[in-house]
């Protein structure tokens, strides 16, 4: 009784601390090296993503949910990539085209890649989705693969905790350095 209790609350713990050890690892290496630490290791994965559910579970508002309520007022013909879409939510709660990137695929809509690297046409995408997914320290090379595979005029969504920017005004001015104007905060 209270020692399976006991046990089962000390690997919840063990848990949530592999949980945020592989998050920060995500935040501190390159998207390749983020890769390959899944494919050598697909427990991890599976531990990432379980964290994760629960952390945002926690939280007061899932950004998801948010950018789906976007993506549900523009017309439904504009094609979106979800770049890190995890269990594809957006793909799974809108009626538009989108195309789903992730390195595990978790569910049948992914299209398992790097999103450094999509298997995309340049410009023929309308929106691109980066939910809490902005990682890698190779940000500047994902963000250009975002710009090449967006329409002239398309759209660029980025949620993040806020705590990850070092320096909120710096992200925004190499932001329009990449090419992309600021329309809404
Ligand atoms: N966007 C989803 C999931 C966010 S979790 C949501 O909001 O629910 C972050 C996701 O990014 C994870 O599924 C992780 O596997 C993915 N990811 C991290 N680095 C990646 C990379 N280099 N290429 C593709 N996906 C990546």
């Amino acid at each position: 009784g209270r020692s399976a209790a006991l046990r089962a609350r000390m690997e919840e713990r063990l848990l949530s601390a592999r949980f945020r050890y592989i998050n920060e690892q995500l935040y501190t290496c390159s998207s390749q090296e983020a890769a390959q630490l899944f494919q050598n290791d697909p427990e991890a994965f599976e531990i990432y993503h379980r964290g994760f559910t629960q952390q945002v579970g926690r939280w007061p508002e899932n950004p998801v949910d948010r950018i789906v309520r976007y993506l549900r007022q523009r017309p439904a013909s504009l094609v979106v990539a979800d770049f890190g879409c995890g269990d594809c939510k957006v793909a799974s709660s809108v009626r538009n085209k989108v195309h789903s990137f992730d390195l595990v695929p978790l569910s049948p809509l992914v299209t398992v890649c790097d999103m450094a690297k999509v298997p995309l046409a340049a410009e023929s995408v309308d929106i691109a989705v980066f939910c809490l997914a902005l990682m890698g320290t190779n940000l500047q090379e994902i963000l250009e693969e975002a710009n090449r595979v967006l329409k002239q005029g398309g759209t660029l969504m980025v949620a993040e905790v806020a705590s990850r920017f070092a320096d909120i005004r710096a992200f925004m001015n190499a932001m329009t350095q990449l090419g992309f104007k600021s329309i809404s905060k």
